[in-house]
């Protein structure tokens, strides 16, 4: 029963036009229930365009996403939308968090727009930064937390739902060396507490050799 499995993924970009851009051919992976998977490739290889089509944000030009066993790629936009709302967190190299908005608000928004009740959303938020050792910046806005501070945030809001699976581009990528590893730490712990699924794009060999298996794309 894996949570996501690609089956013979081909994208290229620009096709029909004068310069087509073949990204992606006839790729196929898994990620496990509970297994955490590392994506490593050199710039351009399309992991990001890897992990749009694995995240529901774009399409293949041919091949299979499934989802928890259900065949996503000829859904209507609709229900890959809220399958992405339901069943998928995702982390990017900027935290993307809502300036105006606190740590906790951040977390909280995501859960209401899901139709959890406002008292249980604001206690998962507080659960989510206490486990990321965030709990006396809850009311702190991004722009008053360090870089570290505010990526372990966008750990909490991707995880605010619950999802059945994380897809991760680069997540500690624009942070300083030690902050990075320290900051892998927290979400490699929050990950594993969870039991969820993870695949984590990262260029650094020493932080996907931790994970439980590491994927290769593109020439090394
Ligand atoms: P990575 O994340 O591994 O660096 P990307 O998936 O972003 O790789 O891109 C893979 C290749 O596809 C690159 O050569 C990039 O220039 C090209 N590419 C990405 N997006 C587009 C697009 N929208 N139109 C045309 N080419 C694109
Ligand atoms: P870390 O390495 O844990 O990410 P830093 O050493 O960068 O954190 O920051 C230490 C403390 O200083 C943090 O608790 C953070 O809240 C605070 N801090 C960092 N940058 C800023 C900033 N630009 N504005 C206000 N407070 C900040």
């Amino acid at each position: 029963s894996d949570v996501l499995r690609l089956e013979g993924i081909s994208k290229t970009y620009g096709k029909g036009g004068p310069a087509p851009v073949p990204v992606l051919s006839d790729l196929s992976l898994s990620v496990g229930r509970g297994e955490v998977v590392a994506l490593v490739a050199p710039s351009g290889a399309g992991k990001s365009t890897l992990l749009h089509i694995a995240g529901l944000l774009d399409t293949a030009d041919s091949g299979r996403v499934l989802l928890n066993g259900r065949d996503m790629s000829d859904e209507s936009d609709r229900s890959r939308t809220e399958a992405r709302r339901e069943a998928l967190g995702f982390v990017y190299q900027f935290h993307h968090l809502l300036p105006e908005f606190t740590a906790a608000e951040n977390i909280v928004l995501p859960q209401l727009a899901n139709g959890v009740a406002d008292r249980a959303a604001q206690a998962r938020a507080q659960d989510l930064l206490t486990r990321v050792g965030l709990s006396h910046r809850a009311d702190h806005r991004p722009a008053q937390l360090s870089g570290g501070e505010q990526q372990r945030v966008a750990f909490c809001r991707a995880l605010a739902n619950a999802p059945a699976l994380l897809l991760a581009d680069e997540p500690t990528g624009n942070l300083d060396p030690g902050t990075s590893d320290k900051v892998f730490d927290v979400l490699m712990a929050l990950v594993r507490d969870t039991g969820l699924s993870a695949l984590i794009a990262t260029h650094n060999l020493e932080l996907a050799a931790r994970m439980d298996r590491v994927i290769r794309l593109g020439a090394e």
